[in-house]
C-alpha cells in the first residue's frame, strides 16, 4: 500500500471542486486531514476505486508511518551530513565553526550541529525544524541576501506550494494577528524580530530569521474603517536557492502553528 509523504500528494488526487460531501470545507482541508490520519481517502465519494485500493482502504496507519518516515529521513540526512565540510560551509551559511560544531542562529538563538548531526542548542527543538536545518547545511547555495523582497508566489521553485503555504501558514498567522494583535507583535520580537522602517507603511513590519539566509518579512495591517486587515509575508529573492521549497513551506507552517499555540496559551 502506498503512503503519502505530504498534503500535496493527496490534494493532487482530488477533484478540487470543494463540494463538501466529505464534510470538510475544502478539498485542501480534506487532503490535510487524510495526510494527518484524521480522515480516510474513501470519505471523498469522487475518488476512483483504483486510487482507493492503491492508497489503502482507510485504515489509519499514519502515526506509526510518520514517525518511521521521520526517523528514516533524519537518519538519511545525518548520513549525508557526515560528508560535508562543516568549517568551509559555516561562513557560506551565515554561521561559524568552533569546537567541531557548525553554529547558526535560528530565530536569534544559537543552534549547533556536529558532523554526526548531533544538535546542541538552548532552545526547545521542534521536530519540524530539524530536517530543514540539516537540508540547509547540506544543500543550501548560501547565496548572499539581495535585500529584494518577493512574495512566496514569486519564488520560482516554490510555486507548486503556494496554495498550501497560503492556507497553512499565512491564513493561520493572520488569524493570530487579528485576534491577538499586540501579542502577535510581541511573539515576533521574542524570536528576535527586527523592525523594518516604512515598509509598505504596515502597522507591523518585522523581519525574523528562521535560518541566517532565510529571512522572512512579516507585514500586517490592522483593520481600519471599511478596510479589512491583511497580512503578507515576503522573502529575499534568493530564498528558493538557499532553501528548498518544501523546507520553506515546513518552516512557515511550523512557525504559524508555534505562534498559534503561544497565543492560545499566553495571549
Ligand atoms: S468530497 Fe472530495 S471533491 Fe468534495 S470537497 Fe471533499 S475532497 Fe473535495
Amino acid at each position: 500500500m502506498v503512503q503519502f509523504n505530504n498534503t500535496m500528494e493527496v490534494f493532487k488526487l482530488l477533484e478540487k471542486t470543494n463540494c463538501r460531501e466529505c464534510n470538510k470545507p475544502t478539498c485542501l482541508a480534506f487532503a490535510a486531514a487524510v495526510f494527518q490520519g484524521r480522515a480516510h481517502l474513501n470519505e471523498c465519494p469522487h475518488i476512483d476505486e483504483k486510487i482507493i485500493s492503491k492508497y489503502g482502504n482507510g485504515q489509519n496507519t499514519f502515526e506509526p508511518k510518520i514517525s518511521q518516515d521521520y526517523q528514516k529521513k533524519i537518519d538519511l540526512l545525518k548520513g549525508n551530513l557526515a560528508g560535508i565540510d562543516l568549517p568551509t560551509k559555516a561562513e557560506k551559511l551565515g554561521g561559524h565553526f568552533t569546537n567541531n560544531k557548525l553554529t547558526i542562529k535560528i530565530l536569534g538563538k544559537d543552534f549547533s550541529v556536529d558532523s554526526q548531526g548531533n544538535i546542541s542548542t538552548d532552545i526547545h527543538v521542534n521536530s519540524w525544524i530539524t530536517p530543514p536545518v540539516y537540508n540547509y547545511i547540506i544543500n543550501s547555495s548560501g547565496l548572499p541576501l539581495t535585500g529584494e523582497w518577493v512574495s512566496f508566489r514569486e519564488l520560482q521553485k516554490a510555486m507548486d506550494w503556494h496554495t498550501f503555504f497560503n492556507h497553512q501558514c499565512v491564513k493561520t498567522l493572520k488569524e493570530v494577528a487579528d485576534t491577538y494583535t499586540n501579542f502577535f507583535e510581541d511573539i515576533i520580537k521574542l524570536f528576535n524580530g527586527k523592525q523594518v522602517e516604512n515598509h509598505y507603511d504596515s502597522d507591523i513590519s518585522l523581519i525574523i530569521y528562521p535560518l541566517p539566509r532565510l529571512p522572512i518579512l512579516i507585514c500586517y495591517n490592522k483593520p481600519e474603517d471599511e478596510l479589512e486587515s491583511d497580512l503578507n509575508l515576503f522573502f529575499d529573492s534568493t530564498a528558493d536557492k538557499n532553501c528548498n521549497a518544501e523546507d520553506i513551506y515546513t518552516i512557515g507552517t511550523g512557525l504559524a502553528q508555534m505562534f498559534k499555540k503561544l497565543a492560545l496559551t499566553h495571549g
